[in-house]
């Protein structure tokens, strides 16, 4: 009976269908985050950006302290190595100001009320990613 095996095939699909996209679909089925994960999560960001800023401020003072180089007297290889040490600290620099700003935006998604809610699906972000991240604006599936 061919017709029957075929529309057995057909009954079972929708439960493949669900495995294959099992992960996707937990995701933005999850639950909102509450008042107090938020509250703990608005601490852990508060006192992230403030190391951020931190840690900003030093490298700042290390960019400053190494700009007044000699080109002149130093070797070529001197030279090259300065170069690429405050390539290097430019680079960490913009990254942690890149950070700084994904902090604020944080804050302020939380002062709006759109804190945890991708912005992608508009489903709830998980907490544990959420706790992980502390700035993730979309789910990992939805990025
Ligand atoms: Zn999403």
């Amino acid at each position: 009976m061919k017709t029957e095996t075929l529309s057995r095939q057909t009954a079972l699909e929708p439960f493949v269908h669900k495995n294959g996209n099992g992960l996707r679909h937990t995701a933005a089925k999850s639950r909102k985050l509450t008042t107090r994960q938020i509250k703990n999560l608005e601490t852990r960001i508060r006192e992230k950006l403030r190391e951020t800023h931190e840690d900003i401020k030093i490298l700042n003072g290390s960019i400053s302290e190494e700009l007044p180089t000699q080109p002149y007297s130093s070797s070529i290889a001197d030279n090259a190595d300065g170069h690429a040490e405050r390539e290097k600290i430019v680079r960490e620099s913009n990254h942690l100001l890149k950070l700084c700003r994904a902090l604020e935006d944080a804050l302020t998604a939380i002062k709006n009320g759109t804190y945890g809610i991708c912005t992608v699906c508009g489903g709830n972000i998980p907490y544990n990613r959420m706790a992980a991240t502390l700035v993730a604006k979309q789910h990992c599936e939805c990025k």
